[in-house]
């Protein structure tokens, strides 16, 4: 003000004397210090937002606004190393060996563990891909499906040495942008595993010899003139001994399918056939239970599919038995079945109790049977018999069921190419 009020008066009193162009350079330098400090305001109030301050900030502030940053970025690059090298202790730490293969498909990061288990005589190194760090065909296929968004599990040998290898995809953000490898040492859970199975596929081979024979005498008792009660002990005995002679079918059958002693016999199978064979047998095992059957395959006609007829049968045998076992009296037992572009889908479901959901992920352990289900027969084995056909098949097989409303059993299993 003082500046324009200077300038001003000086071109007013001397007119356009000598003096008047003092006074417009006088005013034009007030105008200039006006608009140097408007533009300092347009500078600052921005830069102030952008430090979070809610006053537009002074130029004198700029300085401590600045270390203030500088010293933000200071600790947020210190955290950052601190959370690197725990990183890098944990992983280096680890029994387990980790491996992370990222978005182009190559090793990012691994740790001493996944050097040590893999054993290679090369040394691990970023940017190797699958081929060259696992040297063997399995595991480069089931790392493409991991990128594919499908986790996989399987085993390696290396070394008189039996590695379990787990792929999860890995995606932080929601698509998939690499695969985490992991791999630990199951040699010793492995020869424990062996041995319990020849235990058990021993004693069940050995003990059916002397449970067919106490069948046949069972069988023989009942045909002599006995009191009532001698009828019924010899009814007894014929009940007892066909439920050891199904947990020993059961016990054998799981121990060969564990130990990779049974092998599929895959071939092309007609679906409408195979739908029908279906019906028959159901009316053969469960005519008499009450419980009805509504199959379901919509075709189109002429359908076939390559699959171990036997045993995708056992497999259904096994769910429909499970659905008619748990039907309510006159309830209807529902079998869908669908082929699709990659899959033959199959789903049972009844009317029944259904499981409760704590009790879902245990019913395919081997032995379990969940505590609304003791008073019904059963040994137990039967839904791991299941679970192990599916994986031996390259599938899977779920469970959905809220009690009170069924349950429904889905089984998946991947076509295989035509022959
Ligand atoms: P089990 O011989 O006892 O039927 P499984 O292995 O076939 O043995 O089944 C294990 C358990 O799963 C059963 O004991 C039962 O508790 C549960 N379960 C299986 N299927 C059904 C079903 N359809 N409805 C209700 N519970 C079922």
């Amino acid at each position: 003000m003082l500046f324009l009020g200077v300038g001003l008066g000086m071109t007013l009193r001397h007119g356009l004397s000598s003096l008047w162009v003092l006074g417009l350079i006088v005013t034009l330098a007030w105008l200039v210090v006006l608009m140097a400090r408007w533009q300092v305001r347009l500078v600052a109030e921005p830069l102030g937002q952008l430090l979070n301050e809610a006053r537009p900030m002074a130029i004198a502030d700029l300085p401590g606004a600045w270390s203030a940053l500088e010293q933000e970025n200071l600790d947020l690059k210190e955290r950052a190393d601190r959370e690197d090298q725990l990183l890098r202790s944990i992983m280096t730490r680890l029994e387990e060996g980790l491996l992370l293969f990222g978005a182009e498909g190559s090793l990012e990061i691994f740790n001493p563990a996944a050097q040590r288990l893999l054993g290679l005589g090369a040394p691990l190194a970023q940017g190797m891909f699958p081929p060259a760090v696992f040297q063997d065909p399995e595991s480069p296929v089931a790392l493409q499906r991991a990128y594919l968004g499908v986790p996989s599990e399987w085993r390696l040998s290396r070394a008189a040495r039996i590695l379990r290898a787990r792929a999860i995809p890995f995606a932080p953000s929601g698509a998939v942008a690499g695969v985490l490898l992991t791999l630990d040492d199951i040699t010793r859970q492995e020869a424990l595993e062996t041995t319990r199975q020849k235990f058990i596929s021993n004693v069940s081979h050995e003990l059916k010899t002397p449970v067919t024979a106490i069948r046949i005498a069972a069988e023989n008792l009942q045909e002599e003139r006995l009191s009532e009660a001698g009828q019924a002990n010899a009814q007894a005995l014929l009940r007892s001994v066909d439920r050891l002679a199904l947990l020993l079918g059961d016990l054998s059958e799981l121990s060969r399918i564990e130990s990779g002693a049974l092998r599929l016999a895959p071939e092309q199978v007609d679906l409408d056939g195979f739908v029908a064979s279906l019906r028959e047998d159901f009316e053969v095992r469960h005519g008499a239970s009450g419980v009805h059957l509504d199959l379901q395959w919509a075709g189109p006609a002429g359908t076939s599919v390559v699959v171990d007829p036997l045993r995708l049968s056992q497999i259904l045998e096994n769910l429909v038995s499970n659905a008619v076992k748990f039907s309510p009296p006159g309830g209807t037992v529902t079998v869908r079945a669908e082929r699709t572009d990659r899959d033959l889908q199959w789903e049972v479901a009844d009317a029944g109790p259904g499981i409760p959901e704590a009790e879902q992920a245990r019913i395919f352990e081997r032995f379990y049977r969940a505590q609304a289900a003791k008073a019904k027969p059963g040994t137990g084995l039967g839904l791991a018999i299941v679970k192990h056909l599916c994986r031996l098949m390259g599938g899977e097989v779920t469970v959905e069921s809220h009690p009170g409303e069924g349950a429904c059993f889905r089984v998946v299993l991947p076509l295989q190419p035509s022959r």
